[in-house]
């Protein structure tokens, strides 16, 4: 089958739509989903700053959403017309699997960012019939169809807006189950969250409907405002002795805290801003080595990585719908929408902090 893609041919060009061409439909246990929209996350775009370790050409996009077109062979537990939201890829049979922590999976970093499963290689072709990389995150879906294993997919009540859920499969769902899982922050505890984009924002937002009581460090004014606006305290990045200040919000430290930013010095920050015991989780892969003050791990303070939320997606994503229904949990409130043909503005709005999660949406899906 034929249809539109957004296609990176290199790490400093354009996307470009254009026909891409799928030689086999969904093989046993895979799906074939029509996307009705696809989140862009800060994952895409640092495939540019790669240093080629992901394969070009490539159609990108991991937070893609849409309806189930065909199913491949009986076992895929979904039907045609199902509302999905599709995740990350994991293995399903290596140990962190078997112990539901799909996102240390063995294999994350081949399925999910270094070229996929190598037998989906040449069903994937440009129509010169150039191979493009195998799947990105399982998915590929800044496009209208994307080919994935049911086991990334989670059924969704079709009542939702199903163009607007696909972030859910990584950048919200990121923010929200470092604090639902990793913290398993509660009524009254205290969480310092360092960046106010997407993830952040999301932890904020998880952490009020948790109870719990967020404060939310960022440069940008407006970002800071909407982080007041889901119930978080805001705190300039350039506050005079920034630690010292949240110590003093949180009543002697922080129970958590969050780093979206892979900063040196925010991380430091944050530490210092823990109380004992306090747990820092970082979300953003670091570039550099990480200098780290004295004293800053003393008294039961530790850093980890958190990735993916430390999510079972099947499990969160139906918590993450239900409190955004029950208008607890409004990830819609930081989604602009932006017609697939224009991926290239969604990005540079994206890179310039215009907008906190553009989701392209294929024209016409839902014919
Ligand atoms: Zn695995
Ligand atoms: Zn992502």
């Amino acid at each position: 089958m034929r249809f539109n893609a957004a296609v990176l041919r290199s790490y400093e060009g354009r996307f470009a739509v254009e026909e891409v061409l799928l030689n086999t439909g969904p093989a046993g246990g895979e799906i074939l989903v029509k996307i009705a929209g696809c989140g862009m996350c800060r994952t895409d775009l640092a495939v540019r700053r790669s240093a080629g370790r992901s394969p070009l050409p490539a159609v990108l996009g991991h937070e893609g959403a849409g309806v189930v077109a065909e199913t491949g062979g009986p076992h895929t537990g979904l039907s045609n017309g199902d509302h999905v939201v599709l995740s990350f890829d994991s293995c399903g049979h290596c140990r962190n699997c078997l112990n539901a922590a799909p996102a240390y999976c063995d294999s994350f970093a081949s399925l999910n960012l270094f070229g996929g499963r190598k037998e989906n290689a040449a069903r994937f072709t440009d129509v010169a019939g150039d191979e493009l990389a195998p799947r990105w995150f399982g998915q590929s879906s800044f496009a209208e169809y994307a080919v994935v294993p049911a086991r990334n997919a989670v059924r969704v009540d079709p009542s939702l807006p199903i163009e607007l859920l696909g972030p859910l499969g990584c950048g919200f769902l990121t923010g929200a189950g470092a604090v639902f899982n990793s913290f398993a922050a509660g009524p009254g505890d205290t969480l310092a969250v360092f960046g106010a984009g997407a993830v952040g924002l999301a932890a904020v937002m998880a952490a009020t409907a948790s109870g719990a009581v967020p404060l939310a460090v960022d440069r940008h004014p407006e970002r800071l405002a909407l982080a007041e606006r889901f119930g978080a305290t805001p705190l300039h990045a350039a506050t005079p002795d920034l630690p010292g200040r949240l110590r003093r919000l949180t009543d002697g430290g922080a129970h958590y805290a969050l780093d979206t930013t892979a900063s040196a010095q925010l991380i430091n920050d944050a530490l210092r801003a823990l109380r004992p015991t306090g747990h820092l989780g970082v979300v953003a892969r670091l570039h550099t080595t990480l200098p780290l003050e004295p004293g800053a791990l003393d008294r039961g303070r530790r850093i980890s990585h958190i990735c993916e939320g430390d999510a079972v997606p099947g499990l969160l994503i139906p918590r993450l719908t239900g409190l955004w229904q029950a208008g607890r949990f409004p990830f819609d409130e930081l989604i602009r929408t932006y017609p697939l043909a224009d991926i290239n503005e969604a990005e540079r709005d994206c890179e310039a902090g215009r907008v906190v999660k553009p989701v392209v949406i294929p024209e016409g899906w839902n014919r």
